[in-house]
């Protein structure tokens, strides 16, 4: 098991790049500690796989180095850096049994044979394959087929990491909770280093211990679930992580005045002069719909234009100050004829130019 350090990492397909734009990773420095289980979510195009693929050895970087507990493997092959890698689709050998490739990997270093064994038929338990131990893997749907190529990441106890680009996408929706249980059971219980791409954040929030947010080549932020709710260090974490995201909105902040539109609060912080475009953040949450009698001062008209039952909550949608705002309020909680929205000043983030500026108090 390893830490893994990124050293400055840049990549682009480009043989002779010119410019920034021609890099699919910019420059990432991060480090992945030892027996961490990790979620690298962005959106498509972001260059998640890219910078799976360079911490595997598929690929080697432009720039900069891989390091796994501070020994450069920049120009090692996957097989040298001993680690499993699990692709979208599967990767596997139609002509073996379903347990011939569960056992590959095991048989291919030498395990002996009871262990390989017991291993493989505990996977095929796991997996809901027992049945088909026997099949060729020819011949099975796509979905049977994608988690014998997880249970062949997952069989093997030795590796320094295992890595998963977007694993659950042919499963269907039951057995991607299931096997997403799964996969944090077997990490908690053998603590290997887990590092897993996804698009979708409720499959990172609910895998990872930490969370690796990235947009256009860079990383944006790497942080617990909590920290990345409470404290986006980017507009773009706060509007990609939560449902609905953070709101966003243009803003003046001097020292502890806002000033949103017409309306002007206090924050429970001072500020520095703000240069560029600053805004603030303040999730549905902690927005809070109420009437003008009880919303005091900073209460700011709210125009409502949708209402979506959610389960127990209730998303209200409306403008404030011309701008579009999300609430997040209890079900059976009543909107007043005349709503005015509160934001909770204990829970304003401020941003220049969309990165976090810390106030103080
Ligand atoms: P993600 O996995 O987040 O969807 P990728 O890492 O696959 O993103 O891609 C990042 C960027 O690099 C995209 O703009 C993509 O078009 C580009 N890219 C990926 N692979 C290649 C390749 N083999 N050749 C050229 N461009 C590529
Ligand atoms: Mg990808």
């Amino acid at each position: 098991m390893a830490q893994i350090t990124l050293d400055n990492i840049a990549h682009s397909f480009d043989p002779y790049p010119t410019s920034e734009a021609d890099y699919a990773l910019k420059s990432i420095d991060c480090q992945w500690e030892d027996g961490g289980a990790y979620a690298l979510l962005g959106p498509s195009g972001c260059g998640k796989t890219t910078l799976l693929n360079i911490i595997s050895g598929l690929l080697t970087p432009s720039n900069g180095h891989v390091l796994y507990n501070n020994k450069d493997m920049t120009l090692l092959t996957p097989e040298q850096r001993n680690i499993a890698q699990v692709f979208q689709f599967p990767v596997i050998y139609d002509t073996m049994t379903v347990a011939e490739n569960l056992a590959f990997p095991l048989v291919n270093r030498g395990i002996e044979r009871s262990e390989i064994h017991n291993r493989v038929t505990d996977m095929l338990q796991t997996l809901e394959l027992a049945d088909k131990a026997d099949r060729k893997a020819q011949g099975l749907s796509a979905d049977e087929k994608q988690k014998i190529s997880l249970g062949r990441g997952l069989v093997r106890y030795d590796v320094n990491a295992i890595l998963f680009d977007e694993p659950l996408t042919v499963i269907d929706p039951h057995m991607k909770w299931q096997l997403r249980t799964k996969l944090k059971s077997l990490h908690e219980q053998f603590e290997h280093t887990m590092i897993y791409v996804t698009h979708d954040q409720t499959e990172a929030l609910t895998f990872a211990d930490k969370v690796v947010v990235m947009l256009k080549g860079n990383v944006l932020q790497i942080g617990t679930p909590e920290e990345l709710f409470d404290n986006p260090a980017h507009t773009f974490v706060g509007y990609f992580i939560g449902s609905p995201g953070m709101n966003i909105l243009p803003a003046k902040i001097s020292g502890k005045s806002l000033k949103l539109g017409s309306v002007d609060m206090q924050l429970n912080k001072g500020y520095a002069e703000l240069t560029g475009k600053t805004e603030i953040g303040i999730r549905p949450e902690f927005v809070t719909v109420t009437s003008a009698s009880e919303a005091g001062s900073t209460g700011m008209k709210f125009d409502i234009e949708s209402i979506e039952d959610v389960g127990r909550q209730k998303i209200v949608r409306g403008k404030v100050e011309g701008e579009i705002v999300n609430a997040l309020i209890d079900e059976d909680s009543e909107i007043p004829s005349e709503p005015y929205a509160v934001f909770n000043a204990d829970r304003i983030c401020v941003y220049q130019d969309s990165f976090l500026v810390n106030g103080e108090s």
